[in-house]
């Protein structure tokens, strides 16, 4: 029933019997071997951040991500990876010439990947104690299904993998015994507030049978919460990209713009928690101080709460059930202002209201509005399209796409395929 792994375990356990000194405790034999999928973004940042404070106890195995050289050299130098595999091909072969013109690095025989099919063989060695999916949208799905299949811990940022695959994401992990743990912050509260049973059990949760009423799935609103809605026709990317309280890849901070971060957050629980669409209720919190929240039948409500900063999920995926230090400072309550709470406005957050409503169609429908929301805010990045453009892109695209449910990879990929047809088509003729 336990999809905790043997690793997971031993670790576990070192670190209950160690009453000595915490240098025993994460001592060689405990030793991590880590593999970060999308290196050189913010949470790739973030993980590196964490694991530079333990060297005692992770080594990086590997790091993938799609092509900027110049970022992921540092990181090479700092932590010296046995692979590094990068989806632009073109940037692989740079990185080889770069690698192999200067003795240090060449001395650190890095074995070079190209491609998807690099990233997903790295991903996939079987090498990695822990993997840490933080690639952005679709494309970090193929090597997250390869790393599930070695059995390994998953470290899951990438909620686009689930949204479109929460499923078979989750049948493999069981066959597999590949331990999933939440690093979005949402998700991450809300599994540090279910008893001990669900957590080790994500993607087969009873939420009813633990006495849950509900999930409260809080989120800030965005830079555009509180302006009046005519004034959204005149929003920019940089107005789109500026978050009031996190700091996050492009993608993702237009997405909180619009909401459908939420949305996709709200089909990340359902998968990752077995809930019910009626079990996660979405909440407007615009200080982001409480993460989210377990509203129980006798009326108790748990809630995790801290910075603003993905640091502390990130450290509690790694290394749960234990903890660690992380560079991030605990909340100092006489500094916390009021915290408030509001309803969501489905006619400010059009791409919300439709994640919903996709996630109670199934995943077709889901991989639909995933897949249609990269490509606009792709076009809305670039200046092809409004911000509101964004919202009726993916309706669009879920008017042309039946909510009949897909399950296995290829069909999964053939939607998704089908969907940013239709959207960049949509796109092309506006
Ligand atoms: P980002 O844009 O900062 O970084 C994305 C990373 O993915 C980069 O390393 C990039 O090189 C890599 N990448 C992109 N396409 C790739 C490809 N085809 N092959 C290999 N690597 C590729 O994004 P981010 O903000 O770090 O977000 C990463 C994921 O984590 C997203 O799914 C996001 O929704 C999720 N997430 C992020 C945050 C946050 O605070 N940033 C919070 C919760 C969840
Ligand atoms: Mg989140």
């Amino acid at each position: 029933m336990s999809p905790l792994n043997a690793s997971d375990l031993a670790l576990a356990s070192a670190s209950a019997s160690d009453s000595v000194s915490a240098a025993s405790a994460s001592s060689s034999s405990a030793m991590q071997k880590v593999t970060v999928l999308g290196a050189t973004g913010s949470i790739g940042e973030g993980t590196f951040a964490v694991l530079r404070q333990h060297p005692e106890r992770f080594v990086v195995h590997g790091m993938a991500a799609k092509g900027n050289v110049d970022k992921i050299l540092p990181l090479i130098t700092e932590f010296k990876p046995k692979r590094v595999a990068l989806f632009d091909a073109a940037a692989a072969a740079q990185l080889r010439e770069r690698l192999d013109s200067d003795a240090t690095l060449a001395a650190l025989h890095v074995d070079v990947l190209a491609g998807e099919s690099g990233v997903v063989a790295l991903s996939g060695d079987g090498e990695a104690d822990i993997v840490v999916g933080a690639i952005v949208g679709a494309a970090g799905l193929p090597p997250l299904l390869a790393a599930i299949k070695t059995g390994c811990r998953i470290c899951l940022a990438n909620k686009e993998a689930l949204v479109m695959s929460g499923k078979l994401f989750f049948d493999l992990a069981y066959q597999y015994h590949s331990t999933v743990v939440p690093v979005d912050s949402e998700h991450s509260a809300i599994f540090q507030c279910l008893p001990p049973s669900e957590q080790v059990c994500m993607g087969r949760c009873d939420l009813a049978g633990v006495g849950v009423r509900e999930i409260l799935l809080t989120g800030s609103g965005g830079p555009f919460r509180d302006c009046p809605l005519e004034t959204l026709t005149t929003v920019t990317p940089q107005m789109a990209i500026n978050h009031p309280v996190w700091s996050m890849g492009p993608k993702i901070s237009v997405d909180s713009a619009t909401m459908m971060n939420k949305a996709l957050e709200f089909i990340e629980a359902r998968y990752l928690f077995n809930a019910t669409p009626e079990q996660v209720k979405v909440i407007v919190h615009p200080q982001s101080v409480i993460h989210s929240m377990v509203s129980y039948v006798d009326g108790a409500v748990l809630a995790q709460l801290g910075q603003p900063d993905m640091k502390t999920p990130i450290a509690h995926a790694l290394v749960y059930p234990e903890r660690i230090t992380t560079p991030v400072s605990p909340l100092d309550f006489t500094k916390v202002s009021a915290l408030t709470f509001k309803e969501p406005e489905y006619k400010r957050y059009p791409c919300l209201f439709m994640g919903i409503e996709a996630s109670k169609l199934g995943q077709a429908s889901t991989t639909a509005l995933n897949a249609a929301n990269e490509v606009a805010v792709a076009a809305f990045l670039a200046g092809r399209i409004s911000f509101l453009g964004i919202a009726e892109v993916v309706e669009h695209v879920l008017s042309k796409i039946s909510g009949s449910s897909a399950y296995e990879l290829p069909e999964i990929m053939a939607i998704d395929n089908q969907s940013r047809s239709l959207a960049s088509a949509f796109i092309d003729a506006k």
